[in-house]
């Protein structure tokens, strides 16, 4: 799943100054050619940004473009919010540094001084100190004694706001552990067993000294018994104490976070007076509503019409969306993903989820675990013009919304692929060397070469399309009943559906697929991923964290260790390294069958037990001679393990009466800049 969200207003008289009256200096609406096209901007520790391709933007109307900008807006305003959410110092560090980076007279040729661009690129890049995917905090390449000499020279102007009140000295004393203490808020999100995960944790969804258990029993305390259709608690909301008392901080326009959504409600507003249709606009006034009002019911019928929207070539993300920030689950972080149709490649998902009761008849799914009557699928392939909050720079490449379960149930979801980003990873890794180094031989090297993007793709379409949706509980099972390893066991589920799939005849008589061995290439890049190179993002040492890392190894390893009598797939050693060789896809392809069954087996029945050992067993731990040789071999190619992103810049164009003349695009800023435009335009929150 993926994600949803929302907005707000307040003050209309200081807003006039972000409407933006450019002069019609800039390029117009145009797309690059692929080979034209630099998607490298940038690197830098263990990160290459990318840049991705607005294909299609062309040809919008006027009144699409104008309300793309107003939405591309707001998706830029809320910036400062996941920052907040991720730790409560981060958008006072992200200050210092930004002013310290943008001294006037600082030696920038010193290694104090470098090491501290690259520290504050990553801060950049995580939306904050700890590592977006590992959760760690950053070590500081700096010395503590240079930085100090620096903020000392700093105005009182370049400080963060909240120093207001307490002295230089204090403020100093208060930050500086929190960069270069590596014992202070060690971790984002802490998930080690035994360990009360919010007291443990430097996000910041919980007030100071909230344990694990309160939050736990506030939460429950909240659910009634038998409700069918429960809001999501705990969504939109710092839990705090107050006077020796828990409440709740509600995200609102006027509660927390309120001088950002403010801003963020001031541009839907907008985008809501050139909707292109009423579906569209129903469900744009219910997210404005609720960012004002920050009513979980009135989320959950937002939710219901942005389902209905499914005629619009525009669409968004623009709220607070996924609960995978938060170690306990209830608490979302803000993010957003501009977008508009792409209306060519939609018809390859409509194809899917035009077919979606056959894929579920068909599927090797003891057959009272399958739904009678799918319902609800709609899929399309959608192009991101901009992107914002938990989103960025870090991309997801599918979505599948809303994740609240009754509503999935009676309503049915929206799932998306977002292929101009898919695009950009897919041509930066191309000439990089990845696939010769790892892939066994020649023959299955030009395998990928010629399939491994398209069934890429498909396997996304399938995962979200019909994955997730696929299957029932058995009476009476609680979609809570496997606890914590219910993600991953979800994840798996989701990517078994695909990949048993896209082995399908099926695919190739729908015209998805140009032949029947295609398949083969997804089959050998899935499993060379799970056991192998995706321990590349991962240091030695460390376990696999990430939920669907976890889920890839789980797979992989499972099939690995149940071929072992027929060596359908095995790992062999050549001049001392590793390599993956699939023997016979046919059996392969049962194999994952029978993984799928087992895995859907467990969620339906809610088999606790089953799903602990698969998870313990197969997904966590690293084998640590592989591990080590994988990362010697990867370390030879010189490259990042992780992609992130810049926007593009949209700017949009008024005649003097203020009327929307047009928007321009541009793909010439790099990853410092865009940053330093968005801090010093889109920061809305006390830092
Ligand atoms: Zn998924």
């Amino acid at each position: 799943m993926k994600k949803s969200l929302f907005i707000i207003a307040m003050a209309v008289l200081v807003l006039s100054s972000c409407e933006k009256k450019t002069e019609e200096t800039d390029n117009g609406l145009f797309t690059p050619a692929i080979e034209d096209f630099d998607y490298v901007v940038d690197r830098f520790a263990d990160i290459e940004i990318l840049r991705y391709r607005v294909p299609g933007i062309e040809n919008l109307s006027l009144q699409q473009q104008e309300m793309l900008y107003y939405l591309s807006e707001a998706a830029l305003c809320g910036r400062d919010i996941i920052y907040d959410q991720n730790c409560r110092y981060n958008l006072a560090i992200r200050t210092l540094l930004e002013s310290v980076y943008t001294m006037e007279d600082i030696d920038t040729t010193s290694a104090d001084y470098k090491a501290m661009e690259v520290y504050l690129k990553r801060v950049w890049a995580s939306n904050g100190i700890h590592h977006h995917y590992s959760g760690m905090k950053f070590e500081p390449g700096f010395s503590q004694a240079w930085f100090e000499t620096q903020i000392n020279q700093l105005p009182f102007e370049k400080l963060p706001i909240y120093s207001e009140g307490i002295s230089r000295d204090e403020l100093f004393a208060e930050i500086l552990p929190v960069i270069f203490d590596s014992t202070v808020m060690a971790v984002r999100k802490n998930q080690t067993e035994g360990a009360d995960l919010l007291l443990t944790s430097a996000c910041n969804y919980y007030g100071e000294g909230i344990s694990q258990a309160e939050a736990e029993a506030f939460y429950s305390a909240m659910r009634t018994e038998g409700d069918e259709t429960p809001v999501s608690y705990g969504l939109n909301s710092r839990l705090v104490r107050r006077d020796g008392i828990l409440v709740e901080d509600v995200y609102k326009t006027d509660g927390l976070y309120g001088s950002a959504m403010s801003k963020i409600v001031y541009w839907l507003e907008k985008a809501e007076k050139v909707c292109e249709n009423d579906a569209q606009r129903n469900a744009l006034q219910k997210m404005i509503s609720f960012y004002r009002t920050g009513d979980l019911k009135e989320f959950d019928e937002y939710a219901i019409l942005w389902l209905k929207d499914t005629e619009s070539l525009i669409d968004y993300v623009c709220g607070y969306t996924e609960t995978y920030g938060d170690p306990l689950g209830y608490k979302a972080n803000w993010e957003a993903v501009i977008n508009f149709k792409d209306v060519e490649a939609t018809k390859r998902t409509e194809k899917i989820s035009g077919n979606a009761q056959w894929f579920e008849d068909h599927s090797p799914v003891d057959s009272m675990y399958k739904k009678e009557k799918c319902k609800g699928v709609t899929a399309k392939v959608i192009t991101a013009a901009m992107m914002g909050g938990d989103n960025y720079p870090m991309s997801a490449l599918g979505i599948n919304l809303p994740n609240a379960d009754w509503i999935r149930a009676t309503y049915g979801s929206k799932s998306v692929s977002i292929d101009n980003i898919a695009e950009a990873y897919a041509q930066s890794v191309k000439s990089s060397g990845f696939n010769h180094e790892f892939v066994v031989d020649a023959k299955t090297e030009e395998l990928l070469s010629k399939y491994k993007e398209i069934t890429d793709n498909l396997h996304t379409d399938l995962h979200e399309c019909l994955g997730h949706g696929s299957g029932k509980l058995a009476p009476g099972v609680s979609p809570d009943a496997l606890g914590k390893y219910h993600a991953v066991i979800e994840e798996a589920r989701a990517d078994l559906f695909g990949l048993y799939y896209v082995a399908d005849p099926k695919l190739v008589e729908l015209g998805l697929l140009p032949d029947t061995n295609a398949y083969m290439a997804q089959y050998y890049s899935y499993l060379m991923n799970g056991l192998m190179t995706q321990t590349t993002r991962i240091k030695l040492g460390d376990n696999i964290e990430q939920t669907h890392m976890r889920n890839r190894q789980l797979i992989g390893k499972w099939v690995l260790e149940h071929s072992a009598a027929d060596n359908a797939v095995e790992l062999i050693v050549r001049d001392g390294k590793h390599y993956l060789v699939v023997n016979d896809y046919t059996v392969l392809r049962q194999r994952f069958g029978e993984l799928l069954r087992e895995i859907q087996r467990i969620k339906s029945t809610g088999d606790y037990n089953a799903a602990r050992d698969l998870v313990e067993n197969y997904s966590i731990r690293i084998d640590q001679d592989i591990h080590r040789e994988i990362l010697a071999r990867y370390a030879t190619l010189d490259m990042a393990p992780y992609k992130g992103f810049i926007n593009p810049v949209l700017t949009g164009h008024f005649d003097n009466d203020g009327k929307f003349t047009g928007l321009s695009i541009s793909y010439d800023e790099n990853f410092v800049n865009q940053h330093l435009r968005y801090s010093r335009d889109y920061s809305f929150l006390k830092k």
